[in-house]
């Protein structure tokens, strides 16, 4: 997506006369890579309206940064669908408040109530689990699974078919225990039925929730807005919660669940993990939807992760966008003992999700300890030089033979590195901006 758009406003500002038609093939281009980003229709053609009003012929026109003025005005949109105007209820740290969770079957719902307690857990919460499931077979023990995994308290029952008597017993009895976030699970159906609406209105008035969240699958593209709906008609949805973030969605679809429910997104899911969790935020987000990357995202991790005496140095070699091998050693060795710079290039897109894919941890440390190997039977002109020229057959042969290794494994090192340098290069020229600062337009 973010390619596409992008793609179409260079187009644009190559463009030597910038009239209305320019400007309406920019954005039928870009409200082409919308759809494909499952954002809805209407959102796409009131945004395009919009932007129409908002963009100035006569600025474009006179020179003025074209690029930028558009870019801002999709960014500032998109922002505004997803920001409803108004917060979500939240709890309150020691007083008891109510939690309860929607969504269809399969959407994630009993994953998300448990990285939601946990997540609070954390921060020294009391959260308690009711298991409020009882259409699916296993629900309970699912449930059980997750919360003792993460220590949490819960309350279910094997023999009890009525969810309503489940979780009025259930909130009761946390209330007592002077639980300070009791999170309701319910059922859901895999199609929106109105047996589902039903037992949902009956929970919900059962456990009265102070907060009732609905949770989406990322993956369901445009049928986004019409779930979301349906859900928000039967019960008072006060926020969003989006999951799967970590496969192939692009998540347009969080900006129908917003449209349509009227309240914000709170959180993401980004994995099936206790931990793959994220606070939602609004500009990164749509930072990553454009395909602008999350610089902003990214200079607060640096500031807040790496100690102050490093940070110089860290940005001074990424704002030269020079990687040298030596530069890859540190980084391989700082990814190897997870200490708070290699998180800060985990973060850096193309850089580790390729390195170090999820689930292959202990394959890729060995491939980068292979790697450092090799480079270990470098001179240092090879590791100071970022010239891919040097490193001609007799260097290969003699890394090779002093490592140990085959050379093929010492041409499959290089070319990480040719595709490591290029999402260096990308870091080019980067600004540091003061903390909280917009920096990724
Ligand atoms: P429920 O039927 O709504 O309670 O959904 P579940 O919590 O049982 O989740 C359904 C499936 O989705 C499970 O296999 C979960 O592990 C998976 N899942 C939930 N959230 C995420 C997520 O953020 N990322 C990924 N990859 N999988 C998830
Ligand atoms: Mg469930």
């Amino acid at each position: 997506l973010g390619g596409s758009i992008s793609r179409a406003i260079q187009q644009m500002s190559n463009a030597t006369i910038i009239d209305e038609k320019a400007l309406n093939d920019c954005l039928n281009e870009i409200t082409r890579a919308l759809l494909q980003s499952d954002v809805q229709f209407k959102l796409v053609r009131d945004m395009q309206t919009n932007i129409k009003k908002i963009v100035n012929l006569d600025d474009l026109a006179a020179g003025h940064n074209k690029r930028r003025i558009i870019q801002q005005a999709i960014f500032n949109e998109l922002c505004k669908i997803l920001d409803p105007g108004k917060s979500s209820f939240t709890p309150k740290k020691g007083k008891p408040s109510v939690v309860m969770f929607v969504g269809l079957q399969g959407s994630g719902k009993t994953t998300t109530c448990t990285k939601y307690a946990y997540y609070y857990q954390k921060k020294g919460w009391k959260p308690a689990l009711v298991c409020a499931d009882t259409f699916r077979a296993g629900a309970f023990d699912q449930l059980k699974q997750n919360a003792t995994k993460a220590k949490i308290p819960f309350y279910g029952s094997y023999m009890e078919s009525d969810p309503v008597k489940i979780a009025e017993e259930g909130v009761e009895r946390f209330k007592k225990e002077n639980c300070d976030l009791i999170i309701v699970d319910t059922s859901g159906r895999h199609k929106q039925e109105a047996a589902l609406f039903e037992e949902m209105r009956q929970v919900s008035e059962a456990a009265k929730p102070d907060l009732i969240i609905f949770v989406m699958d990322s993956s369901i593209g445009q049928a986004a807005f019409d779930q979301a709906q349906a859900f928000k008609q039967s019960v008072a949805v006060g926020a969003v919660i989006i999951t799967k973030m970590d496969g192939h969605a692009k998540g347009g679809g969080a900006l129908s669940a917003v449209a349509a429910t009227k309240s914000p997104v709170i959180f993401i899911g980004t994995g099936e993990h206790m931990d793959e969790f994220e606070v939602f935020d609004v500009k990164p987000f749509v930072s990553r939807l454009l395909g602008m990357g999350d610089w902003s995202g990214f200079m607060d991790k640096i500031q807040e992760v790496v100690p102050m005496d490093q940070q110089p140095e860290l940005l001074q070699k990424l704002s030269e966008g020079n990687f040298t091998l030596r530069i890859m050693y540190e980084q391989f060795q700082n990814l190897l003992k997870m200490g708070p710079i290699g998180q800060v290039f985990s973060m850096l897109p193309g850089f580790s999700a390729e390195l170090m894919p999820k689930g292959h941890e202990k394959e890729s440390q060995a491939k980068i300890k292979r790697y450092m190997t090799m480079m270990d039977s470098m001179t240092n002109e090879e590791l100071d030089s970022s010239n891919p020229k040097l490193m001609n057959e007799s260097r290969m042969m003699r890394i090779a033979r002093g490592a140990g290794r085959p050379i093929r494994d010492v041409m499959e090192m290089l070319e990480e590195y040719k595709r490591l340098a290029k999402v260096w290069s990308k870091m080019k020229g980067l600004k540091i901006p003061k903390k909280g600062e917009m920096s990724s337009l």
